[in-house]
């Protein structure tokens, strides 16, 4: 008899149940990691070090089910002519999925290599080394819940290290 498998797009879609808690473990164990980036108050409408950046999977779902939430229309980029800047860059250099932004936004201006050009000073500047734990977990992470599908406890007992 064949075995009918959702269709990996359908069950990512926010409202089906066959993932949203699943989902929304991750999500929280997502903002946990978040949580150890020390906090950083950009200078207001800069964008100057925005996008084009990559993001985890897990990421992307986040983003993608805040932007459909808030009926966010994704902008073109115009840093530079010719260079493509980050979709959620709005015309006035915000982030307009401050909230959900990914883990790479999180880092810039508090990573020793990843410094802010202008003089605006972290609480506490991380080690690339750090900043590498906490990639490697986010990718971890991603890895799980998309990997959960095949593999459901794996994902129970996964917790950031
Ligand atoms: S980290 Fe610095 S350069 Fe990047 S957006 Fe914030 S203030 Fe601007
Ligand atoms: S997600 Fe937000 S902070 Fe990150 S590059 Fe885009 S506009 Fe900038």
């Amino acid at each position: 008899m064949a075995v009918r498998v959702p269709c990996l797009q359908a069950i990512l879609q926010p409202g089906c149940e066959i993932m949203d808690d699943r989902l929304q473990n991750a999500f929280s164990l997502l903002r946990k990691i978040y949580a150890r980036i020390p906090e950083f108050k950009c200078r207001p409408s800069c964008g100057k070090c925005c996008g084009p950046h990559a993001w985890s999977k897990l990421e992307e779902n986040s983003i993608s089910r805040y932007v459909q939430e808030h009926k966010i229309q994704p902008q073109k980029g115009f840093l530079e002519p010719g260079i493509p800047g980050c979709p959620y860059l709005s015309a006035d250099k915000r982030c307009l999925i401050f909230p959900v932004r990914p883990l790479i936004c999180r880092l810039y201006g508090v990573v020793e290599n990843l410094r802010c050009p202008f003089p605006i000073k972290p609480r506490r500047i991380l080690s690339r080394k750090d900043a590498y734990r906490l990639t490697n977990q986010v990718v971890e992470l991603s890895g799980k819940i998309f990997a959960k599908i095949q593999n459901e406890d794996s994902f129970q007992e996964w917790k950031p290290a």
